[in-house]
């Protein structure tokens, strides 16, 4: 099912009854999400993905614009009349029912021509235990269950009425590291293997990669970008992108374009030819350094972290604008820690140029050799 976001906005009236400055949450947001695709809504605290999260469950309504589910025009529908599947960051279970009950709770509240017989009923939630591998839990109460127990649980329950979207908020915030991990390949496996339309909403930029088709990477109610995940990464339209997905993070500096060439302080680091001469931001990827004794970029050596198969060196340069600049480098190339400076040629694909006030990214052409 195709989920249609058509000028979303949704603004909040002041949370301060004095000031008559109204929020506004979700700004114009267009996008036609495709079926069976996992979108992953994207972007620092406050952005807005939950508002737009809780837009197409129906929990908040619109303040202008519409939301189709296929050709339906759902704007007007109650949360219960959609078809959609809801998860929460905390599990919202019912404590004292057994697994079993909490699953098939909305089953049993369903009316009319959609009620179904008890044996049917049972037979769907055996069918969504099986789909998150907990129907050996089935007697047990919430409180006798792990974080990652528990959210299988309230996944379970929110796919056994057959959703038409599925829509998971912070799903994976209340487990421990590797649970995390393994609970979003679960994720991951469910929607493939359901083929439901689903949205997932988190903070964490790995998360969102690691296992959406699609990434939307807001800030404060607008839309910066959509794309998949490595698109997204590998050509940001603006240096908030770039500086939120990615880890390490980016390294900015302060530089300028002259005569087609990029400056980094006095360092001419780099060919960007047709670029007109400007201020800009330089953004330079982890990986995009490259260990050359006669490099453009010379740094000042401060640490040399090893991570197993690639060594992290932390440096400074006067034109950075983080205090440090981490580079990511095979751990098969040694460097004297003794040293002071580190010198460094650049992948001319892993840099990126931002006009200096809109952040805005000037592309260029970029020459590979060979
Ligand atoms: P978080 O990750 O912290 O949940 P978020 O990206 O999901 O953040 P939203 O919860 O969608 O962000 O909030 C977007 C903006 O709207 C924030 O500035 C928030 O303070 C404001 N907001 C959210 N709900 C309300 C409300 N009911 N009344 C007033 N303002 C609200």
């Amino acid at each position: 099912m195709k989920v249609v976001l058509q000028n979303l906005t949704k603004i909040f009236p002041s949370r301060n009854k004095k000031s008559h400055e109204t929020v506004v949450a979700v700004s114009d947001f267009s996008f036609t999400i495709p079926d069976g695709k996992l979108i992953g809504l994207l972007g620092p605290s406050g952005c807005g993905k939950s508002t737009t999260l809780y837009m197409i469950s129906g929990l908040q309504k619109p303040t202008s614009g519409r939301i189709f589910f296929g050709d339906d025009d759902v704007t007007e529908l109650s949360t219960e009349n959609r078809g959609i599947g809801l998860v929460f960051q905390n599990y919202a279970l019912y404590p004292h029912m057994t697994v079993k009950q909490n699953i098939l709770f909305p089953l049993q509240n369903l009316k009319g021509k959609d009620k179904m017989s008890k044996e049917a009923m049972l037979d769907r939630a055996q069918h969504a235990a099986e789909l998150v591998q907990i129907e050996s839990l089935m007697d047990r109460k919430p409180n006798e269950l792990s974080g990652g127990q528990q959210q299988r649980v309230a996944i379970a329950r929110a796919l056994v009425k057959m959703p038409r979207v599925l829509l998971l908020d912070e799903p994976l915030s209340n487990l421990d590291a590797r649970l995390r991990l393994q609970t979003r390949e679960e994720i991951r496996r469910i929607q493939t293997e359901t083929g439901i339309t689903t949205v997932f909403v988190t903070h964490d930029q790995e998360e969102a990669m690691s296992i959406s088709d699609m990434i939307v990477v807001m800030r404060e109610g607008v839309v910066q970008q959509i794309g998949a995940p490595q698109e997204v990464y590998d050509d940001p339209d603006n240096l908030f992108v770039a500086k939120f997905l990615g880890t390490p993070p980016i390294n900015a500096f302060s530089g300028k374009v002259e005569g087609g060439r990029v400056f980094i302080g006095p360092d001419a680091a780099l060919d960007a030819p047709g670029v007109p001469d400007q201020d800009v931001v330089v953004g330079i990827r982890p990986e995009g350094f490259v260990l050359d004794g006669n490099g453009p970029l010379k740094c000042r050596l401060s640490n040399v972290e090893v991570m197993g198969r690639d060594v992290s060196i932390v440096s400074t340069h006067e034109a950075s604008l983080n205090p440090t600049i981490r580079s990511i480098i095979n751990a098969d190339r040694r460097l004297d820690i003794a040293q002071e400076v580190v010198r460094y040629a650049l992948k001319p694909h892993k840099v990126f140029l931002f006009q200096k006030e809109t952040e805005r990214r000037i592309r260029f052409e970029v020459k590979t050799d060979g």
